[in-house]
């Protein structure tokens, strides 16, 4: 059957894609069935795949059948309702077809001309997202697949609007050049080092500023930061604001580094990985504060707007700077439309893109903004009922402020050292994540070991959590 040198016949794959329909369609409704957290062990699951590829074609049947036997067990399941680790990013029904034509499509933006509809379907969510969140019309927008990546990108644009002449003669082996130094908080996700690590500006280019009570970024602190290392010859150049931070979901006062960052030139990226997305509901307006001064901004619609793994959204005041850091136009490459359309493999590392705005656009019009609204709003209020749970409870201690939809607790009985807690709260995380039914995870803030609770799945209804916060009592409890 095999003996043809096309693709899969049409009919096989028609008979084949009902299949696979069929299987998510059921894997989604049973989903709970499973425990959230996969336990297998390491090298489990690559014992069970053959060495050598096949030399033969296979059945498809086959191959379908193998994702129950040998990957299923080893799927740590992020659309589970007992997925409450991280920050859960759950898929959706329009999420998932859009995926699927996605690939069907499987058409490469690099260029306008290699698919006008991309390009400008592209902008045009970009411009519907960028209302969503109320930013001002000057913001442009781009998909990266990661906040990292996004993040990356800004502190490229931050870099290169030195005019140091870092696209020509790179950062090494020169001295007529001070070091960089951009600034985060000490609560700032890790990726803004890893771009730092990537731009050759390196860890010690990273100042962490300190945080207050709340784990929000001291400004007076950056202020004084900036004021030393300008006396000692460092330059300047960035610095990111975080709202909703990893661990505990702060939110660094952006007005006032914004202020710092005009007064100093330094380049002002926000990154709202996690929470940005919350700008849409009419009472959480308040995070937007001061956005419009920033000169970027990242949101991921992958963490809570139900969007499949990958994307990313990245905004800027000022994108021609991104395309004089990375537009290299080779011969080939070159189009008759390049004066008169946006290219978008200007705009980045990556040459080739995949069509994720589809995601955009079946997600916003099968829910609405209201729809989505509605349901991250949903999860806010869950975090918030959970939470007070957590204070009404003596035992227990709630460890920082829930703007959001994450809770940072741990069990605290009395007459125990900091130590002992730690132990406790590991040993606790461990018996809940080990029942099969949830799956929390945890942080370190000032030295105590603390569990997070995040709510954001949009399977996520009030019995879910209640019944996370029966199993974390009665789990506490048998710890006695
Ligand atoms: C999750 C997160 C990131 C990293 O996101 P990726 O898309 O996985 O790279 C960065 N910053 C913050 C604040 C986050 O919450």
């Amino acid at each position: 059957m095999k003996n043809n040198l096309n693709d899969m016949p049409s009919e096989e794959f028609r008979k084949t894609g009902y299949q696979l329909v069929d299987w998510i369609t059921d894997y989604l409704k049973e989903i709970e069935n499973y425990p959230p957290l996969s336990k297998v062990n390491p090298g489990d699951i690559l014992k069970r795949i053959p060495q050598s590829p096949p030399r033969k074609g296979e059945d498809i049947e086959n191959v379908l059948k193998d994702v129950d036997k040998i990957l299923l067990d080893g799927i740590t399941h992020w659309n589970h309702p007992g997925f409450m680790a991280y920050f859960n990013s759950t898929s959706s029904g329009p999420g998932i077809l859009a995926e699927f034509l996605t690939a069907a499509l499987s058409v490469n933006g690099m260029l306008w001309k290699t698919s006008p509809a991309f390009t400008e379907h592209e902008k045009a969510m970009m411009n519907w997202f960028r209302q969503m969140v109320g930013l001002p019309e000057n913001y442009w927008g781009i998909i990266y697949d990661t906040a990292s990546t996004s993040s990356m990108h800004a502190i490229t644009s931050a870099r290169e609007q030195l005019n140091f002449g870092f696209r020509e003669k790179g950062m090494a082996g020169r001295n007529d050049i001070p070091r960089l130094r951009i600034y985060c908080s000490e609560h700032a996700h890790s990726s803004i080092e890893k771009g730092a690590v990537t731009l050759g500006i390196g860890l010690e280019g990273v100042r962490k500023i300190p945080v207050n009570d709340k784990f929000e970024m001291i400004p007076e602190k950056l202020e004084a930061a900036i004021n030393v290392d300008l006396k000692n010859g460092w330059k300047p150049f960035c610095a990111v604001a975080t709202v909703g931070t990893t661990s505990t979901t702060s939110v660094d006062p952006v007005e006032e580094i914004a202020s710092i960052c005009e007064k100093h030139k330094l380049w002002l990226h926000i990154d709202s990985a996690y929470a940005g997305v919350t700008a849409m509901i009419p009472e959480m307006k308040w995070i937007t504060k001061g956005w419009q001064r920033a000169d970027s901004i990242v949101i991921n619609p992958h963490k809570w707007m139900f969007t499949p793994m990958d994307l990313s959204i990245y905004f800027t005041r000022k994108p021609e700077i991104l395309k004089q850091a990375f537009s290299l136009v080779p011969e080939y490459l070159k189009t008759k439309q390049d004066e008169e359309v946006e290219n978008l493999m200007d705009y980045g590392i990556q040459l080739g893109r995949r069509f994720r705005s589809l995601k955009l656009w079946f997600i916003i019009r099968y829910f609405g903004v209201e729809g989505l609204s509605k349901r991250i709003n949903h999860h806010i209020e869950l975090a918030k009922e959970f939470a007070k749970w957590i204070d009404d409870e003596k035992e227990f201690e709630r460890l920082a402020p829930v703007p959001f939809s994450t809770v940072c607790f741990r069990y605290s009985p009395e007459n125990k050292t900091e130590e002992e807690l730690n132990k406790l709260n590991e040993k606790l995380l461990e018996d809940i994540n080990a029942s099969g039914k949830i799956f929390l995870s945890h942080t370190k803030i000032n030295g105590k070991f603390v569990i997070r609770l995040t709510v954001g799945s949009i399977r996520h209804e009030r019995g879910h959590i209640e019944g996370a916060w029966k199993l974390i009592q009665y789990l506490s409890e048998k710890l006695k």
